[in-house]
């Protein structure tokens, strides 16, 4: 069974500084469109899928915005 993991970024807390972007070893973190309500574009997930938890999005963050959960067998990402 093929471990999977949930990324949840903090929205309103992100400065979009990239950090995490660049650091992501499988390309999937981009800048939201979208801006918070501080008026930058927060960083989010472009495919949940590809995630492999290595957690390096979460220790590279300066303002701890971004948690990792591992799912159980069977559950989906909106449900945790
Ligand atoms: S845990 Fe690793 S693979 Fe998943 S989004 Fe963060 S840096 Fe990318
Ligand atoms: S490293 Fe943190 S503050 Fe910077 S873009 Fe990523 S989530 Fe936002």
């Amino acid at each position: 069974m093929k471990r999977r993991f949930k990324v949840v970024f903090n929205r309103e807390k992100c400065k979009g500084c990239e950090l995490c972007i660049n650091f992501c070893p499988q390309h999937i973190l981009a800048l939201d469109p979208e801006v918070n309500q501080r008026g930058y574009h927060p960083a989010g997930m472009t495919d949940q899928e590809k995630c492999i938890g290595c957690a390096s999005c979460a220790v590279m963050c300066p303002d701890y915005c971004i948690s990792i959960y591992e799912l159980e067998e069977g559950e989906s990402w909106q449900e945790s």
